[in-house]
């Protein structure tokens, strides 16, 4: 496979290392972008410890500036990026009575405005090289889901996003795709247990019953998913959406 330069972003922990790891794993120099560069810094070691080769950088997806900069700093500092996964995301979660319009623009400004900002940031150099791979991360509440208005909003966005890239990126070697993962043993995944009061262990059983194959989702399910997609030889699949739920939720 041809080592690749890779970003992805909210890598500090979940989905977002997990994939960071695979795709180190799989040759690919990474760039572990996370709004505190401290906590990138985590994983990135992490991976050099295991032979591969990774930088922290410390940015927020939504700040124009500041996710322009890092793909001139992953530029420099790593080569010019030709593999973008969009996973930074955040939750909000109230039902639509009590949502504050605070709670609607925070979830949109991470998923969408920061999946969009850093996509145009890396478009011009994979263009020049005539070869890139975007991965936006939606999810199975793009569908639907009580008390998730913003993020079930902001998760269909994203695919709407990803099939716009492919259309007009598709002439240049450029695929996007999106990956949607069912429920995930993450960090976010606790929160939103503790937010309704219920122990985590609790929750994931009840997921994992819930689920055709019997157990919840691993960030590394999701890591393989999005690591087919910025293969070599998925260059012939774009726009498209794969649910990755353990069963079939779309
Ligand atoms: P997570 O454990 O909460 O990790 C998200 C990471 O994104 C955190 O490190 C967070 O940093 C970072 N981040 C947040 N805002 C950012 C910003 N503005 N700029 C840069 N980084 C930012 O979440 P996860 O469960 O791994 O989820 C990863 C992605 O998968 C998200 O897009 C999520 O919506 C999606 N997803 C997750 C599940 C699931 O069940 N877990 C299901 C479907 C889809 P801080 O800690 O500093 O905030």
């Amino acid at each position: 496979m041809t080592a690749r330069t890779a970003v992805v972003t909210g890598a500090a922990r979940g989905i977002g290392a997990a994939t960071a790891r695979r795709l180190a794993a799989d040759g690919h120099a990474v760039a572990v972008l996370d709004l505190a560069e401290d906590q990138a810094e985590h994983t990135a070691k992490a991976i050099r410890e295991a032979g591969g080769k990774a930088i922290a950088v410390g940015a927020d997806v939504a700040d124009e500036a500041a996710a322009t900069a890092a793909v001139e700093r992953v530029a420099a500092e790593l080569g010019a990026p030709q593999i973008l996964v969009n996973n930074a995301g955040i939750l909000r979660d109230n039902l639509l009575f009590k949502m504050t319009a605070g709670d609607w623009d925070a979830v949109m400004s991470v998923h969408l405005r920061g999946a969009f900002l850093m996509s145009r940031a890396v478009q011009s150099h994979m263009v020049e090289a005539k070869w890139g791979r975007i991965v936006n991360l939606s999810s199975t509440s793009a569908l639907g889901n009580r008390g998730q208005a913003n993020y079930a909003a902001a998760k269909a966005g994203m695919q709407g996003l990803t099939k716009t890239l492919a259309i007009e990126l598709g002439r240049f070697g450029i695929t996007a795709n999106a990956v949607a993962p069912g429920f995930i043993q993450t960090e976010m995944t606790k929160a939103t247990a503790e937010r309704i009061g219920v122990p985590f262990e609790d929750f994931l059983a009840h997921a994992a019953k819930e689920a055709p194959v019997g157990r919840v989702g691993q960030p590394e399910d999701i890591a393989a998913a999005v690591a087919y997609f910025a293969s070599e030889e998925a260059g012939f699949v774009s726009g498209q959406v794969l649910y990755v739920a353990g069963g079939p939720r779309a």
